[in-house]
């Protein structure tokens, strides 16, 4: 079982999730009720991903079949970038817990900070390409807060937003934001937009904490040649030692940094084995090693939103 790491608000998180974008759909409604048995407490999914209602199927049937209770496990969900106008944000969350078959989400965050103009509601898939829409995000994150208040999501966080994005969001809060989750890994560790969170009381959720090698797209594009991470010679090494796999590597070196982490697996042993980091200590002579895996190449650059007004990677955290 995964710790769990305090949240400004007081409630906990637990420290280890399941990512859920990209499991296939045929196989999702499982992998989540082996997840569940297996010991996980923490599912993150989005509207983007298009998976909420398998996801909804596997918590009812855990909640039915008596494996856990709905306060047992921690349910992130994302508002969809088409659905930042403050009359969206509510019918978005609520169309997402009925999906999910829940009254509430333990989290729910703003998945990017690029607004995109509706393309009606909730009919068609995610994905689609729109017209960018100016926003004031400060009325986003009011409508966020409502959804606290009328008890839909029990915490309202932020995803891939940069540090003035967030101060801009802190600026006249009601309710601060818990996380931001945003792309972490060896690579590209984020040390500078940690601490900043840090300072105001905010956990980043490190997404993409493997590199994201079911991403082919992402890894040809942005890795400069180099082998993907988990068979990055230097973490192929530190797993021998340890008697560890890459991955468990990879996911301890950031669990250590307070960091929540949310991996994805579709393979059972994977998936069991991403919750056993508790178990071994990295050294300080391993760390360095890992601070010299740092280059600093974010993937989810998303270049084709470049020129988007709110494009959050312009400055460097
Ligand atoms: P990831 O977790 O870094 O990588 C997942 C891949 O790693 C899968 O292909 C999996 O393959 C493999 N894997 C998992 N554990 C492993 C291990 N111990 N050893 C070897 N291989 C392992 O990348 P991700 O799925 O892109 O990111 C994780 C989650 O973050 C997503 O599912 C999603 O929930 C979230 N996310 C959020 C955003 C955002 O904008 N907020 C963006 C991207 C992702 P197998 O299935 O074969 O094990």
């Amino acid at each position: 079982m995964a710790r769990e790491l305090s949240l400004n608000t007081g409630r906990k998180i637990p420290q280890i999730g399941l990512g859920t974008s990209r499991i296939p759909k045929d196989i999702l409604e499982d992998t989540v009720c082996l997840a569940i048995e297996k010991g996980y407490r923490h599912f993150d999914t989005a509207f983007a991903y298009y998976n909420e209602e398998e996801i909804g199927r596997a918590l009812k049937r855990t909640f039915e079949d008596g494996t856990v209770t709905r306060e047992d496990v921690f349910v992130t969900s994302k508002l969809a970038t088409y659905y930042h106008s403050e009359d969206d944000v509510y019918p978005a969350c609520a169309e997402s817990l009925r999906r999910l078959q829940l009254d509430y989400v333990d989290l729910f965050l703003i998945h990017s900070p690029l607004s995109l103009k509706n393309p009606g509601y909730f009919t068609t898939k995610s994905g689609i390409e729109t017209e960018y829409l100016e926003r004031d995000l400060k009325t986003t994150w009011r409508a966020m807060e409502e959804l606290v208040f009328s008890g839909k999501a029990r915490s309202i966080g932020l995803s891939n937003f940069n540090s003035q994005q967030i101060d801009y969001i802190c600026e006249g809060a009601r309710i601060k934001p818990v996380i931001n989750q945003v792309e972490v890994n060896v690579r590209f560790p984020q040390h500078q937009l940690q601490k900043f969170c840090e300072e105001r009381g905010i956990l980043l959720t490190a997404y993409a904490p493997m590199g994201s090698p079911g991403h082919p797209k992402l890894i040809q594009q942005n890795t400069d040649g180099k082998l993907p991470l988990l068979k990055d010679p230097a973490i192929t090494k530190l797993a021998e030692r340890h008697g560890k796999n890459p991955g468990q590597i990879l996911l301890k070196s950031l669990v250590d940094r307070n960091i929540v982490v949310i991996p994805m697996s579709t393979n059972p042993e994977r998936l069991v084995a991403n919750l056993q980091v508790y178990d071994f200590t990295l050294s300080d002579e391993d760390f360095k090693i890992i601070s010299g895996m740092e280059d600093g190449i974010r993937q989810f650059a998303r270049p084709a939103r470049e020129d988007h007004p709110d494009y959050p990677f312009r400055i460097p955290f």
